[in-house]
């Protein structure tokens, strides 16, 4: 109730467009799962799935207005602060449809996306997610891989000696399914906690991207790299809303850390 306020009164008072002005020193990091045509009122998945119609209307917006879509291998390069609104866009779990609609959206506006694939559910390569031949379709077409644990474990609930397992073994797993390096991961649930983080750095991963809210300043990308913060468009809401999580919604979030 308080959210729709705000958002309601945001979208109308102006204050999105004069916040949007001084967000140039920000980096946005647009975080998806599912992706399809039409999205069933009982799906299992509806609350982090978009349609393709808003998920290309969002992605045109971002580059009418813009933004510099990178992936997270990017970062080390942007610190100088010249890179206009840089933006990540990033899937997780990697669902079957990312290969068979949001490729295809992202090829036609020559953008680019990171994807944070489960290994496990690919071995198992069932219905629902991609299998090793379309998480490797999109890294031959420029996409950018990372991990996202081996079998989706919720870090915080398992014994510290499998946290390194899952960190492990899925990079080395997708390092060898795809032939390149992976220097970023996911947490699943967007669980973790500093040790974790700090396992997640002895593991070799340069970027981890949390579930916080908010945008991220140029210094948290070098001195706070694995608690990388989102911004979570969610199903049925609109172009308005999008521009309003992108820009004002972070205002609470960005500011308190
Ligand atoms: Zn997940």
């Amino acid at each position: 109730m308080l959210k729709s306020l705000f958002f309601f009164v945001v979208r109308f008072s102006g204050f999105n467009y004069i916040y949007s002005k001084f967000m140039g020193n920000r980096i946005f990091i647009v975080g998806y799962h599912s992706v399809r045509p039409k999205i069933e009122i009982d799906d299992s998945v509806k609350k982090v799935s978009v349609d393709t119609k808003m998920f290309e209307d969002q992605i045109k917006y971002l580059i009418n207005h813009g933004h510099t879509i990178i992936h997270f291998s990017d970062l080390a390069q942007i610190k100088n602060k010249k890179t206009k609104k840089p933006t990540i866009i990033y899937f997780d779990d990697g669902f079957k449809d990312n290969v068979l609609y949001v490729l295809p959206i992202l090829k036609k506006y020559n953008v680019t996306g990171t994807f944070f694939v489960v290994p496990k559910f690919a071995d198992e390569s069932g219905g629902q997610y991609m299998n090793w031949e379309d998480i490797k379709k999109l890294s031959s077409s420029g996409m950018e891989i990372g991990s996202h644990t081996y079998s989706h474990a919720i870090l915080t609930s398992i014994d510290t000696r499998l946290v390194s397992g899952e960190l492990v073994s899925s990079k080395e797993k997708i390092e060898k399914e795809i032939g390149n390096h992976i220097t970023t991961f996911s947490y699943p649930k967007g669980r973790f906690n500093k040790d974790i983080a700090e396992l997640v750095s002895q593991a070799g991963y340069l970027y981890a991207i949390t579930t916080q809210y908010g945008t991220n300043s140029f210094d948290a990308v070098v001195n706070n790299q694995y608690v990388l913060k989102k911004i979570a468009p969610r199903v049925y809401e609109n172009m308005s809303d999008f521009m309003v999580r992108l820009y004002s919604f972070n205002i609470f979030y960005d500011f308190r850390s």
